[in-house]
């Protein structure tokens, strides 16, 4: 498979220079400068209405995981086609607040919630807390009777399945610190149920992340329909059941199933298993934007040593931390052709490590990468769009890149590249 194939932003028209939808990326290079991350609009509303259209007529929510890519821009996008939003902090719900979106299809995720997190959020009438731990149910008590307010719940339950994944992004065994093990999730329940300022609404759970195979959600669905059962036996009926997030892309040779084969087999197990009724939720991150957008880089240096020929690019691990922390493959593409070749790489191609400025050993974006390249050439890394730009520092005092939409033919800035005077404000306005 080539990146054009399974990448739907890229576009090679007639052999040529790389585009983002009808837009050159040697145009968004001299107008925006490099390193720039690149979204494309259609990928993002196709990766939202494959979701969308496998829960048509069912009664589902799409919870946009806006840690994975939090630019207003991509929220008010999202927010228009639909979706509600999984957040993991109070500065999260500010964002959706500021996006202009609707707070009424919000949870709130994440071990840590503070109590000025909770206030907020029951300020602004959020669906559900997604609960983690007895102590947090009984703080979240506490803030909701201060304010007069009934907090809605659901409990976040570890259904100890191994979701296959990377050990950093798996979050559903045991020994992770996420959710409630499942013997606890029942006495949990009985106590959030008779607390006078909690109302129990559902059940989550959320196993880990680029999963690629159906079976680890469908283990996990097992088990907490045991538990759903369980509760309405006591009497305890839940409205929701929200299987979280976690639905693979391809980065490089992965075969994920389409969001349309999970969920139909989701459904159909709910049906065999008599839960047919029960309203489903989803928060899906890395699958609605991850493979919507790249970052486009300018190679600075090329240098040769004995043992490695290194591509110095202007992009580094502060721009894209996926590499340096899991390492993460990202494929890449030369963005113009050199010597007539379509694929960048028909003259004299060798193997590259694609690094960064940044001081440390660990700034690099690729290894052993076949190009055939040229000081000032332009390079995209691919399947940039998740984790991306939300997990970029200012670390060696790099303002952060630039990020444009694409649409079409039309280009939106829809983050400016930081400056450093950004960055120096908050040091000097004391
Ligand atoms: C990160 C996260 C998600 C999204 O995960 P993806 O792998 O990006 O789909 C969903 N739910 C929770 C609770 C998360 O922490």
């Amino acid at each position: 498979m080539t990146p054009d194939q399974y990448f739907p932003l890229l576009t090679t028209p007639a052999g040529t220079i790389r585009h983002a939808e009808a837009v050159p990326l040697t145009q968004l290079a001299a107008q925006f400068g490099t390193p720039t991350y690149v979204y494309s609009k259609a990928a993002l509303v196709a990766a939202y209405q494959a979701y969308a259209s496998a829960l048509a007529g069912k009664r589902a929510t799409i919870h946009y995981a806006m840690k994975t890519n939090s630019n207003l821009s991509l929220l008010r996008l999202f927010g228009e086609l639909g979706a509600g939003f999984d957040i993991v902090s109070g500065g999260e719900l500010q964002r959706v607040i500021a996006a202009g979106c609707k707070t009424d299809k919000v949870v709130f995720s994440g071990v840590g919630k503070t109590a000025d997190e909770m206030r907020l959020a029951l300020q602004h009438g959020i669906k559900c807390f997604n609960l983690e731990s007895v102590s947090e149910l009984d703080r979240l008590n506490a803030v909701a009777a201060s304010m007069g307010k009934i907090a809605p719940i659901s409990v976040r339950v570890n259904p100890d399945v191994d979701a296959k994944t990377h050990p950093y992004i798996s979050t559903g065994l045991k020994e992770n610190k996420f959710g409630v093990a499942f013997e606890d999730a029942l006495p949990l329940y009985r106590k959030a149920a008779a607390l006078p300022n909690i109302q129990v609404i559902g059940i989550d759970c959320h196993i880990g992340s680029q999963l690629t195979e159906i079976s680890p959600y469908l283990d996990a669905l097992d088990k907490v329909l045991d538990l759903v059962a369980a509760l309405r036996a006591e009497n305890i009926v839940l409205h929701h059941l929200d299987l979280g997030g976690g639905l693979g892309i391809r980065y490089q040779d992965e075969t994920p199933p389409a969001a349309s084969e999970l969920i139909s087999a989701i459904l159909q197990r709910l049906e065999v298993r008599g839960f047919g009724d029960l309203e489903l939720a989803f928060e899906p991150g890395r699958s609605l934007v991850g493979n919507a957008g790249i970052l486009l880089t300018k190679v600075e240096y090329l240098k040769h040593n004995s043992a490695k020929n290194f591509a110095v690019v202007d992009a580094a691990m502060n721009d894209l931390m996926r590499p340096a922390m899991y390492e993460a493959f990202h494929d890449m593409v030369a963005v113009q052709p050199r010597n007539g070749g379509s694929s960048g790489s028909a003259g004299n191609p060798q193997s590259y490590d694609i690094v960064g400025p940044v001081c440390e050993s660990g700034d690099w974006l690729g290894r052993n990468r076949e190009f055939d390249l040229a000081e000032g050439d332009l390079i995209a890394i691919l399947s940039a769009g998740a984790y991306g730009m939300t997990m970029a520092s200012n670390y060696n005092t790099r303002g952060r890149a630039a990020e444009v939409l694409v649409d079409g033919e039309q280009v939106t800035l829809i983050r400016r590249r930081e400056t450093v005077e950004d960055l120096l404000r908050a040091e000097q306005e004391i």
